[in-house]
């Protein structure tokens, strides 16, 4: 590839919008995704459009990241906020605006990199107009979701069809860790290519804020013990799971123990709801003096938290891949997680942390009971979460990945190929 202009790429993230703030109702790991590619893609020469669906009549349309990388937002449907399991029925319109867009301002992506179902939905019309490549990243795979939850959506037997067929004809499927890739291929289909290119994570970012400057910052004693969430109000979060194990720490009582749930909320939208109804579990069992929130914590602050302290807890009951876990380890903290999905690749069970059975509070408890009881091995746990980072997830090495396989889709097919594979 000899031309810049050729190095052009359309990242589709519908319903996650990268200029957003994170940490709130549907905006998390996949925002930052989205962002933290699309910038460091810029780095490397390319010319990144990232395209998402307007929310609200006070957003500018277009954001500039920096000279080659712009959020583009299009009006399809309402300007509000639409929860994703009912944004299908706006997607021919966010296709129709994405051509218009690009008669507008005579570009056409030869490539495109759609973000979860309802994305690839919109980059399978624009290959079959257009001929766009396409490349996709779950994010989130139906069969699984549905396996965990109660109220299956009715929007479910079309994103199960539609996840099937971008993993049969998609140009390659990016899956984020070993395990999102198994699920692939045993809950999904046999055809189909996937490359494994993980999520990544700012390292110049996480871990500049030491221990000790971080519990100045915050106000916290050198003494405490402290147990972090970061992430989403969700019950497929299991944050209810967490505070019960706290309930059951033999470090319960002990004045210096502290938990901190960090994330943000609207009231009366559903993170608002799972809010009140942990904080409900919090007064019941009497743990509010032991229990801080915060509300959602800026980039800017989120190292200063992790710094701050002893163990992050991700109890997900699902995890695709799971930022907060790298972010933690990248900060030196361990992580206690749920032992599912992306989890299992990330964190190195009794290396960088523990993985303990999802939902199992007996066994969160005592997972944390391990770590806080042990400061020499809990400084050990984190400086090997660090280095585990530092070699394989940073958004560096992720983005020059993914330079490398748009480079080689772009390649122009050599003319005698169908003759040597006929042969
Ligand atoms: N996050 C944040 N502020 C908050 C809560 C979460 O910036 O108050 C960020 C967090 O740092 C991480 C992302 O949101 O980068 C969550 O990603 P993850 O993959 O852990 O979960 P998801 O939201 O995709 O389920």
């Amino acid at each position: 590839m000899n031309s810049t202009t050729n190095k052009r790429i359309a990242l589709i993230s519908v319903h996650g919008d990268p200029a957003i703030e994170i940490g709130k109702e549907e905006a998390g790991g996949q925002n930052v995704y989205v962002r933290q590619v699309g910038e460091a893609l810029s780095q490397l020469g390319w010319q990144v459009d990232m395209f998402s669906r307007k929310v609200s009549v006070d957003q500018e349309d277009i954001v500039q990241h920096n000279s080659r990388c712009r959020t583009i937002r299009l009006t399809a449907g309402p300007v509000e906020f639409v929860p994703r399991d009912n944004g299908f029925k706006y997607l021919p319109e966010f296709v129709e605006q994405l051509l218009e867009f690009q008669k507008q301002n005579s570009i056409k992506y030869e490539l495109v990199h759609t973000n979860y179902w309802l994305s690839s939905w919109v980059g399978l019309q624009l290959k079959q107009i257009q001929g766009s490549k396409q490349v996709h990243t779950y994010h989130s795979l139906g069969i699984v979701k549905y396996n965990t939850i109660e109220n299956i959506p009715l929007v479910a037997s079309q994103r199960l069809a539609v996840e099937k067929e971008v993993l049969e004809t998609a140009e390659r499927i990016v899956a984020t860790s070993p395990q999102e890739k198994q699920h692939m291929r045993t809950l999904v289909s046999h055809q189909g290519n996937i490359d494994i290119i993980p999520c990544g994570t700012d390292i110049r970012h996480f871990g500049s804020v030491d221990r000790q400057a971080a519990r100045e910052a915050l106000g916290i004693d050198p003494q405490a013990k402290v147990v972090l969430y970061v992430g989403r109000f969700d019950p497929r979060k299991g944050i209810e799971t967490l505070v019960r194990a706290v309930r059951e720490s033999k470090f319960y009582g002990d004045k210096d123990l502290k938990l901190i749930i960090g994330g943000g909320s609207t009231p009366g939208n559903s993170d608002g709801r799972e809010r009140d109804r942990i904080e409900g579990i919090v007064n019941e069992l009497g743990m509010s003096k032991f229990i801080s929130l915060p509300g959602r914590l800026s980039r800017e602050v989120l190292p200063t938290y992790y710094g701050a302290s002893d163990v992050c807890v991700v109890p997900s009951h699902y995890e695709p891949f799971g930022l907060v876990a790298v972010e933690a380890m990248a900060s030196g903290t361990p992580v206690i997680a749920s032992d599912v999905g992306g989890l299992q690749f990330t964190v190195v069970n009794e290396n960088t942390g523990l993985l303990v059975p999802p939902q199992d509070v007996a066994a969160f408890s005592n997972a944390i009971d391990r770590i806080l009881g042990n400061p020499q091995w809990r400084a050990q746990l984190g400086q090997s979460g660090n280095r585990r980072v530092m070699s394989k997830f940073s958004w560096d090495g992720v983005a020059s990945q993914l330079d490398a396989l748009y480079t080689q889709l772009l390649q122009p097919v050599k003319e005698k190929e169908p003759a040597l594979v006929s042969k």
